[in-house]
């Protein structure tokens, strides 16, 4: 028991220190994983939709940078082809006419922007002959370090040359050229005529087009410098382009735009490209880090939105995991608890039992107490159940006051409890317990305003010696109980070797018994009763034996309760009639049988028929049979008992009453019912003749019996004075060893002869 405590306080350390996980328990509940499952769920398909959404602006946001590249191509074009217009035709102008200075032709106003554009015209070796910003330059101007220059001087093609953007040495300012080689009369290389484009102007057409800021837009020559630029390459002249983004997986190309994306997600780069038509030029629009803002907002709109779905999910989620848990705790511990009492219940106390028997040893130092309260269903059928309740409830605190830490109280059911005493001194111990409920037991409850007494009845088992599982130990104790209840209730008692022998001996009677109606192991004695003033046998009583092959004859005083309590009574009550019809029917003259009928026997069903079949199938007639009832008989149901005794006399079957004056002997009966007998019992008999002699009973019972027409039989007349005492007060018949003790039928139906003579 020791170390059933320990283990328990060993538990309870371990709980406390499991407390989280007792707190977490309910996340084991099912509906966490169903609730974790929804929200990735829900996640899943937010994160689909938010990219489903940005698909659709970044295709929306590629088909505006792929019209926009191609805007931007096309007034490429335009500039090219009108500035290489230009070129052509002062070229041709000249050619036509060589005499003409170049200074006319070039202060001719060609180009819609003239702040945009100069024209320069460069001889042969490189020198400026003219130029719109200097018609006639004062001194020599040297360009044939210039590129465009060199480029054409050894060129083998006529073709546009477009330069990287260089520094004008004049002007200060950042241009462009545009430049075509032009002729002498026999065809040789006569210098280039050149026009300077201000990028800037080209990047104010781009910045015209509201490109945001995350944009640029360039012109890049095929030798990747940067012609002109704007939005984000507004300072990037001159430089080369790249595209920076190493990152980019996705190319698409139509109708001559390259496609490029790249990036992530928070910083996506959209670059498109594309040639400008016959000209070493591309334009490109270079979006780096352009998200919509519209698009970013419906992404936050949706993610908060999920974020509160999930947090709701989460809180009902918890809540119905808690609820749940709660909920089930509640089941289990009512489950193992008495609701009236709040005790624990039979289930809780056998696993407490079985447990104990498992861990053995020290464990099972205990003694079991089965409690049964006397008198509790007369209060609950007085009182009602409420006031029975209440009953109960005052007894558990009565029983639990009167406990050690330690112990453990138990509702078994109705008015039956239980108590595990942990002892060391295993008699004296216990039996200061049971002694101590008992005596409580007996104060008066004050219930609703009513004072109630009640007692209890204790049976005493001790786990370790008593019974080797918990089913046998309650058995045992059980059977405690129900000695201590039959030893007048109120009491406390030991379960004993003794009292399982007794009932060991009991449930051999019981199959004994059984067999014995099979086997043909019972038989019917005869003992005569005789007519006082003939002397002459009038009848005999039929008296059943059990010839017990070990015991040799038992008496039915030892095995007719037996029977009674099984319902063997009935069959064998049956077979005991035939017997004693078909016995009598032997015996000619007008000599009845009397036939002990029990209760039982009486208010079944079958009595009726079993007794007409015995006289059919006997032949005897009914006049000669008569039963034996007894006080207790009577007691039954009244109108059914008068009513199977009514169809008896009608039968012509007679009827005694045995055992006058032992029970109630209610004179009422003698009334009410139709009997023909009144046997006086053998406790009155056996006084006569004794200090306290029974005479004026005998007498009062005869004078009675004649005034209603009964007779009277005295039983266990065993002296001859008895004998001539029942004569001189008038009794009709007797039944005696006097006469003869019970006989087996052969030796005593048939020319019986009474021996003894009243002196
Ligand atoms: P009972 O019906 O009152 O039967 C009389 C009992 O007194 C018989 O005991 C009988 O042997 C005994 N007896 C008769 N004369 C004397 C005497 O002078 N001195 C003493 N000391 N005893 C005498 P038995 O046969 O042992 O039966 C005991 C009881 O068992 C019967 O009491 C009856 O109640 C019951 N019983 C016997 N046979 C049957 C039966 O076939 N059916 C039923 N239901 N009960 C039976
Ligand atoms: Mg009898
Ligand atoms: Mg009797």
């Amino acid at each position: 028991m020791k170390r059933l405590r320990a283990a328990i306080r060993n538990c309870r350390a371990t709980l406390r220190r499991d407390a989280w996980a007792e707190l977490l328990r309910p996340l084991a509940q099912p509906v966490i994983p169903f609730g974790i499952a929804l929200i990735g769920l829900l996640w899943l398909f937010t994160w689909q939709y938010v990219r489903m959404e940005r698909d659709n602006v970044d295709r929306e946001t590629e088909q505006s940078i792929a019209n926009l590249v191609v805007v931007v191509e096309q007034n490429a074009v335009r500039t090219a082809t009108e500035l290489d217009r230009i070129l052509k035709f002062l070229r041709q102008s000249h050619s036509r006419n060589r005499d003409m200075e170049w200074a006319k032709l070039v202060k001719e106003e060609y180009t819609v922007d003239d702040e945009a554009v100069q024209i320069a015209i460069i001889d042969a070796k490189g020198m400026m002959i003219t130029s719109s910003a200097m018609l006639y330059p004062p001194a020599p101007v040297d360009l044939s370090d210039r590129e465009h220059y060199r480029v054409h001087l050894n060129a083998t093609e006529d073709r546009l040359f477009v330069s990287k953007p260089v520094m004008g040495r004049a002007s200060g300012k950042w241009s462009v050229q545009f430049t075509r080689q032009f002729f002498d009369e026999n065809g040789n290389f006569a210098g280039v005529v050149v026009i300077s484009l201000d990028p800037s102007h080209l990047a104010k057409t781009y910045s015209s087009l509201n490109i945001g800021a995350n944009l640029g837009i360039l012109l890049v020559g095929d030798d990747g410098v940067i012609r002109a630029g704007s939005g984000t390459y507004k300072n990037s002249l001159g430089a080369s382009y790249v595209n920076s983004d190493t990152s980019t997986d996705v190319s698409r190309f139509f109708d001559g735009t390259t496609l490029t994306r790249g990036g992530t997600t928070e910083h996506p780069k959209l670059v498109a490209s594309r040639r400008v038509t016959g000209y070493p030029l591309q334009v490109v629009i270079d979006a780096d880090g352009l998200v919509s803002p519209n698009w970013l907002r419906t992404r936050d709109l949706y993610y908060s939105a999920c974020a509160l779905i999930s947090g709701l999910i989460v809180v009902v989620m918890l809540g119905s995991a808690y609820g749940r848990q709660r909920f089930e705790s509640k089941i289990v511990h009512l489950a193992r608890h008495d609701a009236l009492t709040g005790l624990s219940n039979r289930l809780h106390f056998r696993e407490m039992l079985d447990s104990a028997y498992a861990s053995g040893g020290n464990s099972l130092k205990f003694a079991l107490h089965v409690i049964d309260l006397d008198g509790f269903k007369a209060v609950n059928d007085t009182y009602g159940h409420p006031t029975g309740d209440a009953l109960l409830m005052a007894v558990s605190h009565r029983l639990r006051d009167n406990l050690r830490e330690g112990d453990t109280l138990t509702r078994l059911g109705g008015d039956e409890f239980a108590i595990i005493q942990a002892v060391s001194d295993f008699t004296f111990e216990a039996s200061a317990l049971a002694g101590r409920l008992c005596e409580c037991m007996k104060e008066p409850f004050e219930v609703d305003a009513v004072v109630l007494t009640v007692g209890a009845s204790i049976g005493i088992a001790f786990a370790a010696e008593d019974a080797p599982s918990t089913v046998e130990l309650l058995r045992v104790a059980d059977l405690a109980l129900y000695n201590a209840k039959e030893s007048g209730r109120g009491t406390y008692r030991f379960y004993s070797e003794e009292l399982n022998a007794a009932l060991v001996a009991r449930r051999n009677l019981e199959n004994g018994l059984v067999n014995a109606l099979k086997r043909g192991e019972l038989e019917v004695f005869y003992q005569p009763i005789v007519s006082l003033p003939s002397q002459k046998v009038a009848g005999y009583e039929a008296l059943i034996r059990w010839r017990h092959p070990e015991r040799g004859l038992v008496s039915p005083g030892e095995f007719i309760p037996v029977a009674e309590e099984t319902g063997l009574i009935v069959p064998m009550g049956e077979w005991i009639l035939r017997q004693a019809c078909r016995d009598l029917a032997q015996c000619p003259g007008d000599t009845t049988v009397a036939v002990n009928i029990s209760p039982l026997q009486f208010r079944d069903e079958g009595l009726l028929p079993a007794v007409r079949d015995a006289l059919a199938e006997s032949g005897l007639p009914s006049s000669r049979l008569k039963i034996e009832i007894t006080e207790s008989t009577l007691m039954e149901n009244d109108s059914d008992t008068i009513e199977k005794l009514s169809s008896l006399r009608k039968l012509g079957v007679l009827v005694s009453m045995d055992d006058f004056g032992t029970g109630y002997s209610c004179l009422g009966y003698l009334q009410k019912y139709p009997i023909n007998c009144i046997k006086i019992d053998r406790s009155f008999v056996m006084t006569i003749g004794t200090e306290r002699s029974g005479a004026p009973i005998i007498r009062a019972i005869i004078a009675l019996a004649n005034s209603l027409g009964m007779t009277t039989i005295g039983e266990g007349v065993e002296t001859p004075e008895q004998l001539r005492e029942l004569i001189a007060l008038g009794c009709s018949e007797a039944q005696g060893y006097l006469f003869s003790k019970p006989q087996p039928a052969s030796q005593i139906l048939n020319g019986y002869v009474p021996r003894v003579e009243a002196a």
